[in-house]
């Protein structure tokens, strides 16, 4: 699919402008954020946003995020805003975190994936929040990955999924979180009547930072979940396979002892293992991911990649915790090794 000669801009305001010129020409670029890099274009522009789709291969019932620089966009963008919402836009953007609101018009279904709802974000990276600014409209902007890859964390994994596919990538350094935004909803927290906060996707605004807000968190069970074929969820983006490389990942859950026991049990040609320390296993070929959950999220995605880049026909990853942002890991994990997990 190499219909364009992709070029890599450094962060200047020259290139952003540059950057800015090609989305309002209805082109796609990517983009650096503080989560992972973004696939960009004007959110209102369908034609524009059916590129995002075809440079990613992507399903179009998975709805893109719309991207923000200033709280006055919203108002184009979100038909309503309840109160939780403007208390958690107050509190944690810019940064990463999601908030699904119903949409206005203005939104085409292409980028809500069909939905009455939009996912609206306002970034914290100042290269993003630039190219918005520059573009003078919102971004619909979803992981700059070919669909169902890790997402990309630096702009070489941009270069490796997108080449040929898009006409240019801002290069803005390693990503911060490494992991995608939190996703969240607004609802009724059960029959109580009081209004709560549900998360879709966790990221590294964890549940306890989201419970400072209101008492009322939930945890869609599509987190930790596998969605059974053919159900109806709140994020679509659960349904699809995710993240994986090419290799087999299978989760393994124990102490770092149990765990070199049980891999060294089962290791064939091309085990690569994923660990949070080189001391967890000897004498077989791994990648270092940390020991906080912090750590974790910042590599995971690379360490997938770098997996593939191994030739590795089976990775054994270390399980994570679900406290804080290992939630996020967790759940980015379980998704690679498609629900394989072995419990020691
Ligand atoms: P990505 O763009 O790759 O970060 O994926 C975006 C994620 O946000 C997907 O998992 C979507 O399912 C979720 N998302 C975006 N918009 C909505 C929405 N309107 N309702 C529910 N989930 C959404
Ligand atoms: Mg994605």
């Amino acid at each position: 699919m190499a219909k364009y000669q992709t070029v890599m801009l450094d962060g200047s305001e020259l290139s952003v402008k540059k950057a800015a010129a090609f989305i309002n020409a209805g082109e796609v670029v990517g983009m650096p954020t503080e989560t992972v890099y973004g696939l960009a274009a004007d959110a209102f522009n369908e034609e524009a946003v059916a590129k995002i789709f075809a440079a990613k291969e992507r399903p179009a019932d998975n709805p893109l995020i719309v991207h923000i620089s200033d709280l006055t966009m919203i108002t184009g963008i979100a038909a309503e805003l309840p109160q939780l919402a403007v208390t958690c836009a107050k509190r944690f953007w810019p940064g990463p975190l999601t908030m699904v609101l119903p949409k206005t018009p203005n939104v085409p279904f292409i980028t809500s994936g069909g939905l009455d709802t939009v996912g609206v974000r306002m970034p914290s990276h100042p290269v993003a929040r630039a190219l918005i600014d520059a573009a003078g409209v919102p971004l619909a902007a979803p992981s700059a990955n070919l669909s169902g890859s890790p997402s990309p964390t630096c702009a070489a994994h941009v270069l490796k999924d997108m080449n040929g596919r898009i006409p240019a990538i801002i290069d803005g350094g390693e990503c911060d979180a490494g992991v995608e935004s939190t996703v969240i909803c607004f609802e009724e927290d059960g029959g109580s009547g009081k209004s709560a906060i549900k998360i879709l996707r966790p990221g590294r605004i964890t549940a306890q930072m989201l419970s400072e807000v209101t008492p009322h968190v939930l945890i869609d069970k599509g987190v930790l979940n596998a969605v059974e074929n053919g159900a109806k969820v709140a994020s679509p983006g659960m349904k699809y396979k995710h993240y994986a490389p090419k290799a087999k990942v299978t989760l393994v859950d124990g102490t770092a002892e149990l765990f070199a026991e049980y891999v060294k049990a089962h290791a064939g040609q091309g085990t690569v293992c994923l660990v949070f320390r080189d001391t967890d296993i000897k004498g077989l070929p791994c990648i270092v991911i940390g020991d906080t959950a912090e750590e974790q999220a910042h590599r995971l995605f690379a360490a997938l990649r770098e997996a593939d880049s191994m030739g590795a026909a089976e990775v054994f990853a270390r399980c994570p915790t679900t406290d804080g942002v290992g939630l996020a890991v967790y759940n980015r994990l379980i998704r690679a090794a498609a629900f394989r997990v072995v419990k020691l």
